[in-house]
């Protein structure tokens, strides 16, 4: 499809202040794969250290001894970076605007004030006997606490592993003993969409669980006064534990290599698994592709719409934002309340210049229509960016006609958890957009295609994406269990990271994710990927969104199941139906021709909003007692809904 696509040249007024025009992408491109020791010790240069480091790159992906270090003999403190050597500059500078669930609560926080309360909590932390090296577990809403708390963390050298607030208590417990975490700080509620969420007894029940007596305290921040259950001796106030504090505390000197963070994956394809950050090359690698990526300028107002509980929320909402100065947005709410307009109503009202936000958010924006966003301007926006999944180029469009007003261009980053920072991007003021693409690798990043075999592939081609050598920001191992670590990612492919999904790459050496490789359909000999199929069932009108999935076939070897889930104003009927086979093999060819349609009013999602085809990989398969782990899915009844519904085959 990729031939008939639009493309969009760079914008000559984006050109002209940009960070990096073609040549200069080109040529800093070029240095970092053929002199990696040189590229990545000048942009050490980036991060304050309290020791500059001389060795610069140490990795091997041998499967007998994965062993990845970057800047090892330096030593830094990431939140000395990210507050206390912007105080003199930009103090009284917006650190973080927090727009509440109510469009009438927000608040502006300054570097100044983001340094004081981050001391005083790293100070409540140590007199609770919180160390260097001890993991402390978030549970958060979306509150500048959040924040606070990862960077105090950070400041004493304590690690945290931050569990998104939407987990069941289940999900948080093995969180916990996973990673035999001695406190925990959570709210006593959260508030998204009008509602109220019960953290905190979230956490009670939680440390009912066998294996959670690691957790000695619980910090609670008081976010409704909601009433909650409190156990004396081991739940704490955290105003009355911050208070008194004093807001000044030296910063920890900490080895590039000592943990910043542990980190669960979305858990879309399996069992998810904590991945272990570091400090020097991560924050190198998130500040570094924060700046080029979303061609951060000084001043701006950047809105990362991910919760803090991800990957992209540690890396563009906290970490590589403070890093480089920015003024970052922190959103508590969700975008569909009070109404579908608030994103653009957040716009207009914070001045936002970069909007970097997820392809399910833009296709539930996109399915009531254009007027959805007639509430507000967006004349602010400079740059919109897209991660998660693949985008559909439908979505992609719409992205940028309705939402962008056809005037900034929309950086589609692929990038994972076990990455640390974007991997595969456009950089604006460089890169021609193709809507689907993620386009071509960041500085240091080494893409291939692999066939299933091992054998690279050159030119046009589909394959397995792997990446050849290391980057800065790439996760050191699974927390506790080195061995998974190696099994997962360096087992497949002698000496190559092997990231799990597919891809395809065109006569420009562009990239275009296609899905996970086990998601890859094989119909008749034909290998096909999911996201393919789905976009072009999006860019039919009755359609919202669209999952495809393979299920065993007698003649085809598999066959293609279709669930479809329609968009506001269209009716499920027959003739849809129809229409729906006769349109997919219209646009991808007769070979891709649907077996099954299914109706689906909603879809199995993770919690960070992405399509857990595994699951409906069993549904179709007529096997439904053994989903797997489901702990994060964000809500079961689907589930039931579409078993109920199966379509007979
Ligand atoms: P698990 O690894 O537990 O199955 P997950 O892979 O969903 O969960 P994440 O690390 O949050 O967990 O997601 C990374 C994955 O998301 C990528 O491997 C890719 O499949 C998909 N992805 C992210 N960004 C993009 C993008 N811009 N285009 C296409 N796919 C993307
Ligand atoms: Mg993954």
């Amino acid at each position: 499809m990729s031939e008939q696509q639009n493309v969009y040249p760079v914008s000559d007024a984006i050109a002209a202040k940009a960070w990096a025009d073609k040549d200069t992408y080109q040529a800093m491109y070029q240095q970092s794969v053929d002199d990696p020791e040189a590229f990545w010790s000048e942009q050490a240069k980036r991060v304050d250290w309290f020791k500059f480091p001389s060795k610069i790159k140490h990795t091997s992906f041998d499967p007998h001894n994965v062993d990845i270090r970057w800047y090892e003999d330096g030593t830094l403190n990431a939140s000395v970076n990210c507050l206390d050597r912007h105080l003199e500059t930009r103090g009284d500078q917006t650190a973080i605007i927090w727009e509440g669930d109510d469009p009438n609560d927000a608040a502006h926080i300054s570097y100044r004030d983001l340094h004081e309360r981050t001391c005083q909590l790293a100070n409540a932390l140590k007199a609770q006997g919180v160390k260097k090296g001890d993991v402390v577990t978030l549970y958060m809403p979306m509150v500048p606490e959040a924040a606070v708390a990862m960077l105090a963390c950070a400041r004493i050298g304590a690690v945290h592993s931050v569990v998104f607030g939407g987990f069941s208590p289940d999900a948080l417990a093995q969180r916990i003993i996973g990673a035999k975490s001695k406190l925990v700080i959570t709210a006593d509620e959260s508030v998204r969409g009008g509602k109220q969420v019960p953290l905190k007894d979230n956490v009670d029940a939680a440390l009912t669980r066998d294996g959670t007596e690691v957790c000695e305290k619980v910090l609670v921040v008081k976010r409704t006064g909601g009433e909650i259950e409190w156990k004396e001796g081991r739940d704490l106030w955290y105003h009355e534990q911050v208070d008194g504090q004093s807001t000044d505390c030296p910063a920890e000197e900490m080895k590039a290599e000592d943990p910043l963070f542990i980190l669960y994956t979305s858990g879309s394809t399996g069992a998810p698994k904590g991945l272990k950050h570091t400090t020097g090359g991560y924050l190198v690698y998130a500040s570094l592709t924060h700046q080029y990526v979303f061609d951060y300028q000084e001043g701006e107002v950047y809105w990362c719409t991910a919760d803090v509980g991800w990957v992209t929320g540690h890396s563009y909402i906290v970490y590589g934002p403070l890093a480089n100065g920015a003024t970052t947005l922190m959103f508590e709410g969700v975008p569909s309340y009070p109404s579908h307009g608030r994103m653009g109503e957040i716009v207009d009202k914070h001045k936002v210049n970069i909007l970097y936000t997820a392809p399910t958010a833009i296709r539930a924006l996109m399915a009531h229509g254009d007027n959805v966003m007639d509430s507000s301007q967006r004349d602010s926006l400079r740059i919109l960016g897209s991660v998660g999944e693949p985008i559909n180029p439908e979505a992609w469009e719409w992205f940028y006609r309705v939402i962008g007003n056809a005037k900034c261009p929309i950086v589609d980053t692929w990038w994972q958890t076990e990455t640390g920072g974007i991997m595969i991007a456009p950089l604006p003021g460089a890169t021609p957009l193709k809507p689907g693409s993620a386009t071509l690798p960041f500085f240091g990043v080494q893409p291939a295609l692999f066939d299933s075999e091992g054998n690279t592939l050159e030119g046009a081609v589909d394959g397995n994406l792997v990446l050849t050598d290391s980057w800065p920001g790439q996760a050191r191992s699974i927390w506790g269990d080195h061995e998974r670590f190696t099994q997962t990612y360096f087992s497949t492919y002698k000496g190559a990271y092997f990231t799990g999904d597919g891809c395809r790459r065109d006569e420009d050496g562009y990239y275009w994710i296609t899905g996970r490789v086990d998601d890859v359909i094989n119909v008749s000999g034909h290998r096909m990927g999911t996201a393919e199929i789905e976009s072009a069932l999006v860019a039919h009108e009755a359609v919202a969104e669209a999952a495809v999935v393979g299920f065993p076939h007698d003649i085809k070897g598999q066959g293609i199941y279709i669930y479809v889930t329609l968009n506001d104003d269209a009716e499920p009927t027959d003739e849809l139906r129809k229409e729906l086979t006769q349109w997919v093999r219209k646009e991808i060819g007769p070979i891709a021709s649907p077996d099954v349609i299914q109706w689906a009013p909603g879809l199995p999602k993770t919690r960070s909003g992405k399509i857990m085809r595994r699951i409906l990989r069993k549904i179709a398969a007529n096997e439904c007692d053994g989903l797997g782990d489901t702990s994060t899915l964000a809500d079961p009844s689907v589930v039931d809904e579409l078993i109920e519904h199966r379509a007979n085959r």
